[in-house]
């Protein structure tokens, strides 16, 4: 789960990382209080959308007076901000952040992620902050420094050192780093972060070290312990069809294809997705309708896919275990018919009560397509979609 950046500070605030004082804004009337209580004389007016390079796109501009933050939250309220990350249409900006300008002398980039190889948390840092993190990565990854914490001893003062010395922070701020560094870690890890990026972390005129930016995603795992970060929730944020299917218990991602699958388990899912690619379709969502799927949840998930336009075809492939055959063909053929099925469906079912469902299928009058193997159904969907495309 992503949050907006003066979310982010705010929990940046509670583990005492210096940040500049700010308020979100959700008017123009709102922008200009803050400003007053700021105060000036610089202030920063920055678009709050869950997307990085707002910078670049227009959603972070300075301001000098209190009539120029009213002129900025005004064009940038509502406006459509297309960055590297929104996609072409952009995302629409509803929230603002009004902050104090800051004296920005060298900016930094240091971030906290879980590291798959090492089973570790990777802390980084970059003396090239502020920029696209990303083309750093690719053009000079020599810049992007990396120490691995040992779980039992944390970030230790050698490891923090070596970071803050290799991205150049001036001896007389390094303690400072160091400690921002510690302080990132501990809170990566009691709010269970799958990544917390501060960019640019700034060294100001004065010498002190502020976080400038703040970036967090959770680990959607663990937020049942966490009911003050799903509190920052923002579904203006997310894929509509995304929020659909969660209040269903269902795990949907929406991808690029247009062949449908409704599969039971993640695993399962994943394999026939790569199934599908085989045989050269594309899959047009990932969807686990999970174990224990009722015949009610089949039909929204079936909804839920539907309303993707670019379907062409869809493929059911069911392993029943703890879910019975009988109850997902029973869920095919409520959800064809209360939404009308205008595609072809592919379906491939095996296990428990698989003759039952095969021919609940069968007598329903259905147009189903029925397929014995993984491939046998990947190549008939696959088929199906080209015919209709
Ligand atoms: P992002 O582009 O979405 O990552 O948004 P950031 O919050 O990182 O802001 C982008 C850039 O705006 C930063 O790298 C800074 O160069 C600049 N910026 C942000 N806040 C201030 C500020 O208080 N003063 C000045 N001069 N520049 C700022
Ligand atoms: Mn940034």
């Amino acid at each position: 789960m992503k949050i907006h950046e003066y979310q982010g500070k705010e929990i940046l605030r509670q583990f005492a990382v210096p940040v500049p004082r700010g308020y979100p804004a959700f008017t123009v009337q709102e922008a200009v209080e803050a400003a007053q209580k700021l105060g000036g004389p610089v202030w920063v007016v920055k678009a709050q959308i869950h997307a990085g390079g707002r910078g670049k796109g227009g959603g972070v501009k300075l301001a000098r007076s209190i009539d120029e933050v009213k002129a900025l939250a005004s064009e940038i309220l509502g406006m459509q901000l297309k960055t590297h990350q929104t996609g072409p249409g952009g995302q629409k900006v509803r929230r603002l952040l009004i902050e104090d300008g800051a004296d920005i002398k060298k900016e930094y980039y240091v971030a906290a992620v879980t590291d798959r190889a090492t089973q570790r948390v990777a802390m980084m840092a970059s003396s090239e902050g502020g920029m696209d993190i990303e083309e750093v990565a690719h053009a000079t990854p020599e810049k992007i420094l990396k120490v691995f914490i040992d779980p039992a001893v944390g970030l230790t003062d050698a490891q923090g050192l070596e970071l803050a010395r290799g991205i150049g922070v001036p001896e007389a701020s390094q303690a400072q780093a160091v400690d921002v560094l510690r302080k990132l870690y501990r809170c990566y890890m009691e709010t269970d972060c799958s990544l917390a990026e501060i960019n640019p972390l700034i060294l100001e005129g004065n010498g002190n070290i502020k976080a400038l930016d703040a970036k967090f995603n959770f680990d959607s795992n663990a937020l049942f312990r966490h009911p003050e970060i799903v509190a920052y929730r923002d579904l203006d944020e997310e894929d509509p069809a995304e929020i659909e299917a969660s209040k269903f218990d269902l795990a949907y991602i929406q991808l690029d294809g247009n062949i449908g699958c409704l599969v039971n388990g993640a695993g399962l899912a994943m394999a026939t997705m790569d199934t599908i690619k085989l045989f050269g379709g594309e899959p047009a969502n990932f969807l686990d309708v999970g174990g224990g799927a009722t015949a009610e949840k089949v039909t929204e998930a079936f909804k839920i896919m539907l309303k993707n336009p670019e379907i062409k075809a869809i493929l059911v492939n069911i392993f029943g275990g703890i879910m019975r055959c009988d109850t997902i063909a029973d869920g095919v053929i409520v959800a064809s018919k209360a939404v009308g099925l205008s595609v072809p469906l592919v379906v491939r079912m095996k296990g428990t009560n698989e003759d039952i469902g095969k021919k609940m299928l069968a007598d329903s009058g259905l147009p189903i397509i029925a397929a014995n193997t993984m491939a046998d159904a990947a190549q008939a969907v696959v088929a199906a979609a080209a015919k209709q495309a």
